[in-house]
């Protein structure tokens, strides 16, 4: 028996990251922190793209299981 209430979650307005616009902070917006799925979208291609873009400046090692000699 768990006297537990639900976590409450009062909805409030913050800032969308990628337009600023006022977006609802609340569960049922599934593009929180952003207003829309657009920004998401926005937000999410900035980040993968500069992912991509950020060279790996350590060569993978080649395997060293062959034995000196
Ligand atoms: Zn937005």
């Amino acid at each position: 028996m768990t006297d537990t209430p639900p976590p409450t979650w009062p909805a409030r307005t913050v800032p969308c990251p990628a337009c600023g616009q006022p977006a609802r902070y609340a569960p049922d917006n599934p593009w929180r922190p952003f207003c829309s799925a657009r920004c998401k979208q926005l937000d999410l291609g900035a980040w993968a793209s500069e992912a991509y873009r950020v060279p790996d400046p350590t060569p993978p090692a080649p395997p060293d299981d062959t034995p000196p000699h």
